[in-house]
């Protein structure tokens, strides 16, 4: 009888990403995928470990299944960046647990699912310099229109809240070859938007056949591919968004006009404490760079507040920025103290935590995304049509550069293909548009 394996995925898209690897490993193996871990076999966490709540989540998590256990012989794996992270620390509050692996482990979890059912012993793998993982191709088997891919893992910043280049390793290129080829294979099952993943994805750097192959050429070889009508790509560092970079906003118009710039806070103080490497001036000349090339680009952020030795008056600066950019949309945080990182070591910690700034700073966001929807009606933009809507089979969707779905009439054989729509009106959030002829 097939062996059936549950996988729960906490966290970024690189972690789907990692946990569509895991599942098509295991069904070349002829495992069964569930959806209800009481079914299954083999249990797996793939976990994130960038917030203290997130992590928290998952012992509660382990403990449901512990039950399981108890009434059947099933395996029980946690991975990710908390098995990375706390390693054989986990078997303190988890002892149940048969196997420990890292994120740059998972294509050996077949082999240790083996070696567990044999010899009945616990395994710990969560270090790696490679990256060999990507052997196998996420996507196998998906018809999407729009697909992810990881180009690069890891990180070398070490800003000083974030756990990534501890957990995720330090940062590592897929060769170009390697994602070209991979991204040929997505668009002969359909796929014509791709988003390239990476911690850092704009540091990418590969050496092919004695050919340097940093992000820029990277972007501009995609571009190359024919079926390929969109490009985007996350997250980038803004100290690696350099000239050739912006250049490439030139060169083709496939890349998206929506760009996801971290900035995290508007006060070169706090900057400086994160040790984020640039300042604000730097930030603003990047976006004014990019602007003087693509005038509509729009942009969205990261922000953490309440970050240790943030005030009033640093705080008032990332508002200030906020609305001085007119960031589209934005990924924001209360600032969580992290083991392993200098913030957690060396910064004293705040007592109080100010939700409030939280707050101010989402309602300021949102204030901004909602006028930037509202000034799209009357307009004419470039849409990715993706299938037929969901509320209305008479009418097809798409998606805008800058991430918007739009309704509209018009006929199947356009799915797939990019084209114009005017935007006619708005209600309750949903854009509707006409097709331009
Ligand atoms: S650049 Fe991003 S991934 Fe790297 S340490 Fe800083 S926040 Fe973490």
């Amino acid at each position: 009888m097939h062996k059936k394996i549950y996988i729960k995925t906490w966290g970024c898209q690189m972690n789907e990403y990692d946990s569509n690897i895991i599942l098509n490993n295991f069904k070349k193996k002829k495992y069964k995928i569930t959806k209800h871990p009481k079914k299954a076999n083999i249990l797996i966490l793939n976990t994130c470990s960038i917030r203290e709540k997130s992590q928290e989540k998952i012992f509660h998590q382990l403990g449901r299944w512990k039950k399981f256990k108890k009434k059947k012989n099933i395996i029980i794996a946690l991975g990710g960046c908390v098995a990375k992270q706390e390693g054989k620390k986990i078997y303190k509050r988890a002892n149940y647990i048969d196997i420990i692996f890292g994120p740059r482990n998972i294509h050996k979890l077949n082999k240790m699912i083996d070696l567990v059912l044999k010899k009945k012993k616990k395994i710990i793998k969560i270090n790696s310099k490679s990256i060999k993982k990507f052997k196998t191709y996420s996507n196998i088997k998906h018809k999407k229109k729009i697909s992810q891919i990881s180009i690069m893992e890891g990180c070398n910043k070490y800003c000083s809240f974030c756990v990534v280049p501890y957990t995720r390793g330090k940062e590592i290129s897929r060769p170009h070859n390697e994602i070209i080829k991979e991204i040929l294979y997505l668009t002969k099952k359909g796929t014509k938007e791709i988003i390239l993943l990476g911690q850092n994805v704009n540091a990418y750097n590969n050496t092919f056949n004695n050919n340097q192959y940093k992000f820029d050429k990277l972007l501009i070889n995609i571009s190359k591919i024919k079926k390929i009508k969109r490009i985007r790509f996350i997250t980038s560092h803004p100290i690696e968004l350099n000239n050739k970079i912006i250049n490439v906003y030139k060169k083709t118009n496939k890349l998206s006009n929506f760009l996801h710039l971290p900035v995290q806070s508007g006060s070169n103080y706090i900057l400086k404490k994160m040790k984020r490497i640039y300042n604000i001036k730097y930030y603003k000349k990047k976006i004014k760079n990019l602007l003087s090339i693509r005038p509509n680009i729009q942009i969205s952020s990261d922000f953490i507040t309440n970050f240790p030795g943030e005030k009033k008056k640093h705080f008032l600066k990332t508002i200030n920025l906020i609305k001085k950019i007119n960031f589209d949309y934005s990924y924001s945080f209360i600032y969580s103290p992290r083991p392993k990182t200098k913030s957690f070591n060396t910064i004293k910690k705040k007592k109080k935590i100010s939700k409030k700034r939280l707050y101010k700073i989402q309602n300021q966001i949102k204030k901004q995304t909602k006028k930037w929807t509202n000034n799209m009606i009357g307009t004419i933009q470039r849409i990715l049509i993706i299938g037929i809507s969901n509320n209305n089979i008479m009418q097809l969707y798409g998606i805008t550069d800058n991430n918007r779905k739009i309704n509209f009439f018009g006929n199947n054989k356009i799915i797939g293909k990019i084209k114009k729509i005017k935007i006619i009106k708005i209600n309750k959030n949903k854009l509707f548009g006409i097709l331009i002829k």
